[in-house]
């Protein structure tokens, strides 16, 4: 039987991927739902390869748009995710929350409990709403799959093993365009400079943060939320090969390493076929790689984002959503040179420790509604003192 599928932001760098996975191995999957938010060009080519029956396009110009000019037959144009219910009527095999942004939080919750695994991309929806996606995959007993490239392999390394049997956990940084730079040069970085990644191919916010360090702050988040531990019990390793992920210390004494091409289709890949005995393309061990692994800690002073862990809470909190909201407006920005790098970096750290924000350390996320009410808030506080 062919294997009923959902892709929530299918035109991304995220989704692409999926889409190239799926579409090798077309007759064994029904594409059920693809999403965008704008894209259309690159939706209307994936809807033509995968023959795709729904679709949802968000921007609504963009929406309305399509749905006056499609001559494609027996397609389903949709706006909303409240629509969610007209499209899957049987629940899917898998779907891929691949939205960016805090927009993915609603539809990945949306669509759990219609989907009989959830592959999760989305870190601003496990970093701010891990409470409510947690209740939701137990309750409706939903399998779930992190597929951030570090998050994958702690699963992959502890999947027969218990959460209370970790001792520690490293994940590892690239460190980015910066790594070698001064820091007084990468203070006067340009967006594409700052863009350029050495070893990652991937969207423009996301390669930012990965320049800033800020991506690995998020991973430590995610890691504290999806495996239930303390941050105490969470480095971050720089490593710039990117060829091992994560490296987990069992009580048992034993450490298991993971390593894989630095391709974020691996982890695909293994989400879309887990357990299953497939075969996707990969380079051979290189030994000169191996030989040559280095491990370092990261400079503080360097990437003084990562400042931010120390004042994380190790609950469930309505922070993680202002640190989220914050760096992402400053992001956008940034993106648009309206500030510079050392300004997203001054300016975070000052907004994230205003008292009116530093009060949602002691508040837990109860719903959308909350969420996305704070993240507006945040980000207009930051217009008002960046523009
Ligand atoms: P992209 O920016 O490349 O793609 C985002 C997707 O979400 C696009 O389909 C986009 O549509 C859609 N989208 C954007 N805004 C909205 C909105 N407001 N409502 C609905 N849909 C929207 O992101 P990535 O693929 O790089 O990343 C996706 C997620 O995965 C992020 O949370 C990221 O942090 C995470 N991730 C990404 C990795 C990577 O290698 N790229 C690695 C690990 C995690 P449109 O094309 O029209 O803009
Ligand atoms: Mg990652």
């Amino acid at each position: 039987m062919k294997k009923k599928i959902a892709i929530l932001g299918s035109t991304g760098s995220i989704g692409k991927s999926t889409i190239n996975i799926i579409e090798k191995d077309k007759n064994n999957f029904e594409v059920v739902l693809l999403t965008t938010h704008k894209n259309v060009n690159e939706l209307i080519k994936q809807i033509k390869k995968l023959d795709v029956k729904n679709v949802i396009i968000t921007d609504n110009k963009s929406f309305n748009n399509f749905k006056n000019k499609n001559k494609i037959k027996k397609l389903r144009i949709f706006n909303n995710y409240k629509d969610l219910d007209k499209i899957i009527k049987k629940k899917l095999d898998y779907s891929m929350s691949s939205i960016s942004g805090l927009a993915g939080l609603e539809p990945t919750l949306k669509i759990i409990n219609k989907t009989k695994t959830i592959a999760i991309a989305n870190k601003e929806s496990i970093i701010c709403g891990w409470d409510m996606i947690k209740k939701k995959l137990d309750k409706f007993k939903t399998t779930f799959i992190p597929v951030d490239s570090e998050h994958f392999s702690i699963w992959s390394l502890i999947k027969e093993d218990s959460y209370e049997s970790i001792d520690k956990i490293y994940i590892t940084a690239s460190g980015g365009p910066f790594l070698k730079w001064p820091i007084k040069k990468i203070m006067k970085a340009t967006p594409t400079k700052a863009l350029k990644h050495p070893n990652w191919s991937m969207g423009k916010k996301i390669s930012i943060d990965s320049a800033t360090m800020m991506n690995k702050v998020f991973e430590v988040i995610e890691t504290q939320k999806i495996f239930n531990l303390p941050k105490s019990k969470i480095k971050i390793l720089v490593h710039d090969k990117s060829y091992v992920h994560a490296i987990v210390k069992f009580k048992n004494g034993i450490t298991k390493i993971l390593a894989h091409d630095t391709n974020m289709k691996i982890p695909i890949f293994n989400s879309i076929y887990n357990n299953e005995n497939k075969t996707i393309q990969s380079k051979n061990l290189d030994i000169k790689i191996l030989n040559n692994l280095n491990f370092e800690n990261i400079d503080k002073k360097k990437f003084s984002l990562t400042k931010i862990l120390k004042i994380i809470p190790n609950r469930n909190t309505l922070f993680e959503t202002v640190i989220i909201s914050a760096n992402d407006e400053l992001v956008n920005l940034f993106l648009k040179k309206k500030i510079t790098y050392y300004e997203l970096h001054k300016k975070l750290l000052s907004i994230i420790n205003f008292k009116e924000f530093k009060a949602y350390k002691n508040k837990k996320p109860r719903n959308i509604a909350q969420i996305n009410q704070l993240n507006k808030l945040v980000r207009l506080k930051i217009r008002e003192l960046c523009i």
